[in-house]
């Protein structure tokens, strides 16, 4: 690993993108400081997957026997359509494991700060320059080597510096809880189960109502409810329990939880810009690439470019680190586009619901490894 002593990045965005970007340039010696919008330092989804590509990262930042603490790998990814088992994915050979968004955002806060980060709450970033300033709403300008636009979707930074982009909507929306497991109760209902598998519970008939159930840890599950947008009832937080319940009674318990919860509907959505880089400024996570979910790689591509981001900036010499930043994103983009096409496929056709879906082609994201230092090698060929 090359360590570069005397480089500072100012880093916008205290998220999976950003605090991933903020430890990988702080390991190679880097002074980090990052700003985050929110008053409190926190991460409020609910559950997420990551698969290979992610786990080498945090394999590399020595937190790996900290995330299998607090996560598990669920013996099977199960399909089924009007409640029919389409598959049973026992994905051998890939490395996956689901968890809580809390659990991992406090793993990598607590890394970053251990790195010697420096991470400011209630720091809203307005905008950037390519020369390496940084705007802050408080009227501050700060200078850095490099500047990360680590901002999510709505990119002050991305949008201050002129990047065009376009936006893909999807027609469907996922509402996301976090709720007890209630397995006990679940196997009175459906004994034959084994209800430590993720399962991708699809209905078409009489409505298009999914249910992505995954579990998270022993005590927490996490649920996402997919509903068209223009289902008014489907769409609706809190939930409408009636609706979901006579869809999918097996889950009755823990639909029964989550109507608890007050939950925020959010649309899929594409973004595809122009540039992922402007002078010393590099955008990264949904800044850059918000994908769909279907592949459950959008976290996935955003701490690995953020990963691979700052291994390009810190081997450049700094009067080159534009041209670096260019060269990053020719050699990583590629797999990011695709990643993003396929989910966006996924969505417009719902095929993930045919089942048998982690193979192939499909697989390439996940089974990238961000660390390999001959992972463009092994592309070529
Ligand atoms: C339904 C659904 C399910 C998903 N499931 C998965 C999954 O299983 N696996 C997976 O890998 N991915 C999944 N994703 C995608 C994943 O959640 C995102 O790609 C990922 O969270 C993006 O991280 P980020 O850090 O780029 O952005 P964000 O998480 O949006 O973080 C951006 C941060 O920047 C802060 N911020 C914003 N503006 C400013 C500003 N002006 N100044 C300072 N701070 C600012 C925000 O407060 C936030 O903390 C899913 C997405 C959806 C919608």
């Amino acid at each position: 690993m090359t360590v570069t002593p005397s480089r500072h990045a100012e880093i916008s965005g205290a998220g999976f993108a950003g605090l991933t970007a903020a430890i990988a340039l702080a390991r190679r010696g880097w002074s980090v400081r990052v700003h985050e919008r929110a008053d409190q330092l926190r991460e409020q989804g609910a559950g997420i997957v990551l698969w290979h590509n992610t786990l080498k990262v945090l394999e590399d930042f020595g937190l790996i026997d900290e995330i299998n603490a607090g996560s598990m790998t669920p013996p099977f990814y199960e399909t089924r359509v009007q409640n029919k088992i389409v598959s049973d994915e026992g994905m051998p050979g890939i490395w996956w494991r689901t968890m809580t968004r809390p659990f991992l955002h406090s793993v990598l806060a607590g890394a970053a700060r251990r790195e010697g980060v420096e991470i400011v709450a209630g720091s809203e970033v307005v905008g950037a320059t390519e020369e390496g300033v940084i705007r802050l709403a408080s009227g501050a300008e700060l200078e850095a080597d490099l500047v990360v636009g680590a901002d999510g979707v709505g990119s002050s930074v991305r949008d201050s510096l002129g990047i065009d982009y376009e936006r893909q909507r999807s027609r469907d929306g996922i509402s996301r809880f976090l709720v007890p497991r209630r397995k006990a109760d679940l196997q009175k209902i459906e004994p034959g189960t084994d209800w430590d598998n993720m399962i991708d519970f699809w209905n078409f008939d009489p409505r298009v109502l999914r249910v992505l159930y995954t579990p998270a840890n022993d005590r927490e599950l996490y649920l996402a409810l997919m509903a068209p947008a223009d289902d008014v009832e489907g769409s609706a937080v809190p939930i409408d329990l009636d609706v979901w319940t006579s869809i999918h009674p097996q889950l009755t318990p823990v639909l029964e939880e989550a109507a608890k919860v007050e939950g925020k509907y959010f649309g899929y959505q594409t973004t595809r810009l122009e540039e992922w880089t402007r002078g010393r400024v590099a955008l990264v996570g949904d800044a850059a690439h918000a994908m769909c979910p279907a592949l459950a790689q959008g976290g996935g591509c955003a701490m690995a470019n953020a990963y691979t981001l700052a291994q390009a900036a810190s081997d450049a010499p700094l009067s080159e680190l534009p041209d670096a930043l260019v060269e990053w994103e020719r050699l990583e983009r590629p797999y990011t586009d695709r990643c993003q096409t396929r989910s966006q496929h996924y969505a417009d056709t719902r095929g993930m619901s045919q089942g048998n879906q982690f193979v192939g082609e499909n697989n390439e994201t996940t089974l990238y490894d961000p660390t390999d230092p001959h992972r463009h090698d092994v592309a070529a060929r």
